[in-house]
């Protein structure tokens, strides 16, 4: 068996700790004789697992009392509906920033059920710095202000939180949640699809205050209301089961390495890795500078196409897969998740070491 480095920017690698356990798992899980997979999700059994999954998650994340944890479906991309649904209900208004594509179509949904403002937008420039915010910009009354943390496409993060006051701070932390510690108590609500950082497509995770439970408008979809998910312990209907038991491992996993923290100080050290040598190669070029640089996916460039579709190529052959750029912004993009090892960040850099020399 030969495992490659997966670049992916999502779904993404997991731990070869979790496959395997996983697997091991697979036909018996804890003395059952049945799979997850095929467990009802009304046993005792499966109940534990879940339970010990939003346990995890508490733990390593530092979530409060005063928030719900929840386990939903249909992507990061129908919270983008969602938190319109449930919480554009005061004024009416919220405040976006375009970071990105994510950051956009968060806004375009939203735009559809109230008075949307774009407080500021990185267009100008392919999304490749995070804008500044200017407070007298922001809506004082807006029922929340939305962010994307970390913009995939482009690998920026933001390093800085917006300052809203009362405004509720929301944001989607798709590519970075779990990468490192994060204050849950400066937003009102945190949603991530799991396929990037937490375990396989299909499983969302929601972390919303209390105070913004039970205030969605009446022309909501059941499936769609976030108290009817927190009344009924995520399990409304069938929740995507086996993934949620995949992230209580990935969790498990990530206590075991020492937690977020850990995890950061490993991330920055295996960006580094890479950005230290983007930044001294006369052939590579990171797209982003700065503070604003993402820990998780880092877009590069050689400036010109045929060079780059050639290194593309040739990576694969070399078992680094999945390196190709998003097409809005060209060239490669080496999306490092927690589960990527830095010995692949290693062997990523002497490649293009090789490659640099050869071409
Ligand atoms: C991948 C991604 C999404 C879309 O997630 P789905 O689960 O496919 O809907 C949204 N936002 C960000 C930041 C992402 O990285």
């Amino acid at each position: 068996m030969s495992r490659v480095y997966n670049f992916s920017a999502g779904p993404a690698m997991l731990p070869e700790e979790v496959l395997k356990r996983a697997s091991d798992e697979m036909l018996d899980f804890g003395g059952t004789g049945e799979s997850v997979m095929e467990m009802s999700h009304r046993s005792k059994e499966y109940q534990a697992i879940v339970d010990a999954c939003e346990a995890s998650l508490r733990e390593i994340m530092n979530i409060p009392e005063n928030y719900k944890v929840l386990f939903l479906q249909g992507g990061a991309s129908s919270q983008f509906a969602m938190i319109p649904l449930n919480l554009l209900n005061g004024s009416g208004k919220a405040d976006f920033v375009i970071t990105g594509q994510w950051a956009n179509k968060a806004y375009s949904e939203a735009k559809r059920y109230g008075d949307c403002k774009v407080i500021a937008s990185s267009k100008d420039k392919t999304f490749s710095y995070i804008p500044e915010l200017n407070k007298a910009d922001f809506t004082a009354d807006a029922d929340y202000f939305h962010i994307c943390l970390n913009n995939t496409i482009y690998g920026t993060k933001f390093s800085l939180l917006p300052e809203t006051g009362n405004v509720h701070l929301i944001a989607d932390v798709s590519s970075c949640i779990l990468s490192e510690p994060i204050d849950v108590t400066k937003f009102g609500l945190l949603y991530a699809g799991a396929q990037k950082n937490m375990g396989p497509a299909g499983l969302t995770v929601v972390i919303i205050r209390e105070d913004l439970i039970g205030k969605a408008r009446d022309i909501t979809p059941t499936m769609f209301n976030y108290q009817i998910h927190v009344e009924n312990g995520s399990m409304y209907n069938t929740p995507p089961t086996y993934g949620i038991y995949i992230l209580g491992l990935v969790l498990d996993w990530i206590k075991g390495k020492g937690g977020l923290s850990a995890m950061k100080e490993h991330n920055e050290r295996k960006a580094a890795v890479i950005y230290d040598f983007l930044d001294s190669s006369k052939m590579f070029k990171a797209t982003v500078s700065g503070a604003d640089r993402s820990l998780m996916n880092i877009p590069f460039v050689t400036g010109n196409d045929d060079l780059d579709a050639k290194f593309v190529k040739e990576a694969k052959a070399k078992g680094f897969i999945n390196i190709k750029g998003h097409r809005s912004v060209g060239g490669m993009r080496a999306s490092i998740y927690n589960a990527m090892p830095i010995e692949g960040c290693e062997a990523l850099v002497a490649f293009m070491k090789d490659f640099e020399a050869n071409n």
